[in-house]
């Protein structure tokens, strides 16, 4: 006799084709071993999902999200590391924890997820329409009211994290911590350019204000989130709208000891390796959607580097922990990165303004009880 799964009705945002979404009743099967399901509270609005929402590429149907915090309801078999009524941070990146990158502790590294597009770790699926299967994003799908996800994914955060800040340590932001922190090494004193002040840019300028003195310039479209990077660490702003960047940046500063390009685009990967001063860095946001960037070989024989980035080589059960530390000791601002707050039906609201760049961080929260 096959055992009998058992599945609760939620509430999902169900994406069928390219641009459009509809918030329906799903069903969602239990946590499998090793899997952890999670009452969502809230979770971040990010590129990476919208990129998804708009591209012929994705399979469809799929319920997207991935940046999301709440708290555990229900642990498979075997899940030993979280129990009923933790606060968590669902991380982004699955691993399978047991390949040659996850086991030398480099899980942003596994190849193992490439392989399981659309669904769990394991292949199958736990969410479900009138018995059609719909498929996970990064194994997570939080833009529902409830997920699975495997445990690897689920970090204990303090209670008084406020899920909304939670979220935002799910992917964007977290990323640009550990650009600065993890990959760059900024040190005190040595000066900083961030390209793009979204999520990860924005985590860019928190972290290169914690750890430098030295200046740090943001480069942005949006006048209101230039203002916002100068009370969380920028020195400088330049609006690319009315200035070269790499001209004015070049000026202020003689060229930086960092730039960090948080968009993923032709332009700003080159702006951000031309604006560096001899023996310079500039670390890539990895997006495996960006096109070919013209490079002035020149630049390297000043001793510069190029670094590539994914989720700023974060260890979710390291640094997330840290971040959120950090956030109740008022040693990172992430409130000021907060700037959109939406419920699920408003979902494409939250996608308009990303398209239009404006604000920096938003999230869909889900009321308690919802
Ligand atoms: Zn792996
Ligand atoms: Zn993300």
């Amino acid at each position: 006799m096959s055992p009998v799964i058992r599945m609760r009705e939620i509430t999902a945002a169900v994406t069928r084709e390219p641009n459009e979404y509809a918030v329906e009743s799903v069903s969602l099967a239990d946590p499998e071993p090793g899997e952890v399901l999670v009452d969502v509270r809230a979770t971040g609005v990010c590129h990476t999902d919208y990129h998804a929402y708009t591209s012929e590429d994705t399979s469809f149907p799929v319920v997207l999200g991935h940046e999301g915090a709440g708290v555990v309801e229900a642990v498979g078999d075997g899940v030993s590391t979280v129990s009923p009524g933790d606060r968590v941070v669902l991380w982004v990146l699955p691993s399978c924890g047991d390949c040659e990158f996850c086991r030398r502790g480099d899980p942003y590294l596994c190849q193992a997820r490439r392989e399981v597009r659309g669904r769990m770790m394991d292949g199958t699926r736990r969410l479900s329409q009138e018995g059609e299967p719909i498929n996970h994003f990064y194994a997570q799908s939080s833009f529902a009211s409830m997920a699975v996800v495997p445990e690897r994914q689920v970090v204990p955060i303090p209670d008084a994290v406020p899920f909304e800040i939670g979220a935002l340590l799910g992917c964007g932001v977290t990323t640009g911590l550990g650009a600065v922190t993890n990959i760059a090494g900024v040190g005190s004193g040595e000066t900083v350019a961030v390209f793009g002040c979204g999520g990860v840019g924005a985590g860019a300028v928190l972290a290169a204000g914690a750890v430098s003195s030295g200046a740090i310039v943001a480069v942005d479209l949006d006048p209101e989130t230039l203002a916002t990077m100068e009370t969380i660490g920028a020195t400088h702003t330049v609006n690319a709208t009315e200035a070269d960047p790499v001209e004015t940046i070049r000026e202020r500063t003689g060229g930086v000891d960092y730039a960090f390009e948080c968009i993923g685009r032709p332009q700003t990967v080159r702006q951000a390796i031309d604006v560096l001063r001899p023996g310079g860095t500039a670390a890539i946001t990895g997006t495996s959607s960006t096109p070919p960037a013209e490079i002035d070989l020149g630049r390297f024989t000043k001793g510069i580097s190029v670094v590539g980035n994914i989720v700023g080589f974060t260890r979710p059960r390291v640094d997330i922990p840290r971040y959120a530390t950090m956030y109740l000791n008022d040693d990172l601002a992430l409130d000021a990165v907060l700037t959109g707050r939406y419920e699920l039906p408003e979902l494409g609201e939250a996608f308009a303004a990303l398209d239009a760049g404006t604000g920096i961080r938003s999230v869909v929260q889900f009321p308690e009880g919802a």
